[in-house]
């Protein structure tokens, strides 16, 4: 791999996009940027090219983010104690100017990730947009009850009520495949809220949070409500994990980091909220139109190259029409050409990483081995990690491919008759994410949506997360839910106060 600034592969994007991308940022604490520790590499995926650096953020550089984030909760005009209203305008300030910035932003998350620029506007910086507006709505709508309760003591007279409040100091930790919409999932909310937050964005694609930090600062958020800091898991996330000052952990990533973090949140009775991996079931009746949603099935596993939690992967077809079906998806699939994120008529790009890449490399070359690639794997003829579509049949029920996330532009397809057996084999996955159902007769696609304990069922559509419905898994797959209500809610302690008024 080339470690040499390549300025070249900063030629597809924008001037500002260059111009952040070659500033000396750093970590963002309280308003400002610290270039603090060890530096490491910004590579651009498509052309496996480093584009600049960041910084890497020790224990000592942590702990000044997270005094910053105290601060801001605690002193001064801390952000908790900021009237709703106000909190409310400065939410739709940073949603304008990240509507402002969209171009800049999508170059970022383009470049960093390998996302198609075209679907880092639609599905990332717009449904961040939509996030933002939607948990502007919420600071002063939080409400609390007034009760009456039993004179307990004599003659005692009482006034009750609850309240809610801000948990204190969140620390955010954030997966690398979707960098700005999981950050918004934990931001928005937990601003709304009256939180303040550091954030560690995945050392792999950082740059778009970085930028996300100083758009805040100009949209008129506190210095110190918003805190970044870069890093590896293993030196700047654990720092993050055992800082004493933080009160929840916000989490998105893998399974086993995210059993990390809550062995780590026990130890102090840390809040938590996990959103983990998944290993998501598409399961199609026998009454579908076969050529109707081939396409849909296979973008719902390729788009982000596979790179998406709720990546409709693991396709589980009615035995009568599986055949026919993976023919379609195939032909749809043939027509998918991995490509450069900034050419407009690229669908998918390239993974985002080489350690992706030999991952999910690695699961193609046993899906090979022990099954049936109806779409063949072409070998790259380029630089950057490009995987084409690949379609894998007739694997064995204990395969890995059947039972692990491959997070890559991977589809396997297995067959049913019963749909009993469809069922225990969704609810006693490792995972409980999602699950999509494809067919046309009513009553046999809501009784398996009834059936499948899965945190989210989708019907006759490939996933999506929309901003006002929570999201979140059941088993492996996470502990709370981000979105909707109830991702609110998560950052706030219920509290009640018990008055004597006589
Ligand atoms: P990951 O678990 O490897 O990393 C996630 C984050 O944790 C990164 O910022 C990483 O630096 C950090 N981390 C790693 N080790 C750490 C440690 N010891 N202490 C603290 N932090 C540490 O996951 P990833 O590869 O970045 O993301 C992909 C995973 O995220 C997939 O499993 C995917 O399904 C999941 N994901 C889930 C959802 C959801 O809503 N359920 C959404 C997006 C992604």
């Amino acid at each position: 791999m080339n470690t040499k600034i390549e300025r070249s592969a900063l030629d597809a994007i924008g001037a500002e996009s260059r111009r952040f991308i070659e500033s000396s940022k750093g970590h963002y604490i309280n308003g400002r940027w610290h270039r603090l520790g060890e530096t490491f590499a910004i590579i651009d995926p498509s052309t496996e090219l480093q584009i600049g650096q960041l910084y890497e953020a020790d224990a000592d550089t942590v702990e000044q983010a997270v005094a910053a984030a105290s601060a801001a909760f605690e002193e001064g005009s801390a952000w908790r104690t900021i009237v709703p209203c106000e909190r409310e305008i400065l939410l739709h300030k940073l949603a304008d100017a990240i509507a402002a910035d969209r171009d800049t932003l999508a170059d970022l998350i383009a470049i960093d990730l390998g996302l198609p620029k075209s679907a880092a506007l639609a599905f990332e910086v717009a449904k961040v947009i939509d996030v933002f507006r939607y948990y502007a709505g919420f600071p002063s709508k939080i409400t609390g009850e007034t009760l009456d309760i039993d004179r307990a003591m004599g003659d005692a007279e009482f006034f009750a009520y609850t309240t809610h409040e801000p948990v204190g100091v969140v620390g955010a930790i954030l997966p690398w495949n979707a960098p700005l919409l999981v950050g918004a999932w934990k931001i928005a909310p937990a601003l709304a809220a009256g939180c303040t937050l550091v954030v560690k964005p995945a050392e792999d694609v950082s740059l778009v949070i970085l930028r996300l930090a100083e758009l805040a600062s100009n949209a008129g958020l506190p210095d110190g409500v918003l805190n970044v800091v870069t890093g590896c898991g293993a030196v700047t996330g654990q720092a993050l994990i055992e800082n004493s000052g933080i009160d929840k952990f916000a989490f998105t990533g893998s399974t086993d980091i995210g059993k990390r973090i809550y062995k780590a949140a026990a130890d102090r009775l840390v809040r938590v909220s996990l959103e983990l991996g998944g290993k998501n079931p598409v399961i199609v009746l026998p009454d579908v139109d076969i050529n109707a949603i081939a396409p849909a099935l296979c973008m719902a596993a390729f788009a982000n190259s596979g790179q998406i939690c709720v990546s409709g992967s693991k396709v589980m077809a009615h035995a009568s029409i599986a055949k026919d079906l993976v023919k379609a998806m195939a032909s749809f699939a043939e027509t998918l050409v991995p490509g450069s994120p900034f050419d407009t008529d690229t669908i998918m790009g390239p993974v985002c990483s080489k350690k992706q890449f030999d991952r999910v490399m690695a699961y193609i070359r046993q899906g090979e081995e022990e099954g049936t690639l109806v779409v063949a794997q072409q070998p790259p003829t380029s630089p950057g990690f490009f995987i084409s579509p690949t379609i894998i049949t007739e694997l064995p029920p204990q395969s890995k491919l059947l039972h692990e996330e491959i997070f890559g532009p991977v589809i396997t397809v297995e067959t049913w008759t019963d749909e009993r057996d469809v069922i225990q084999q969704v609810n006693r996955s490792a995972y409980g994410l999602c699950a999509t159902i494809w067919g046309n007769h009513h009553g046999n696609v809501q009784r398996l949506a009834k059936r499948l304990r899965t945190g989210t069922v989708f019907i006759n559509s490939p996933a999506f997360p929309p901003a006002n419905i929570p999201t979140g898994g059941f088993r492996q797959s996470g502990v709370g839910r981000d979105l909707g209500r109830k991702g609110l809610e998560g950052f706030l302690e219920p509290k009640s106060v018990i008055a004597r008024i006589n």
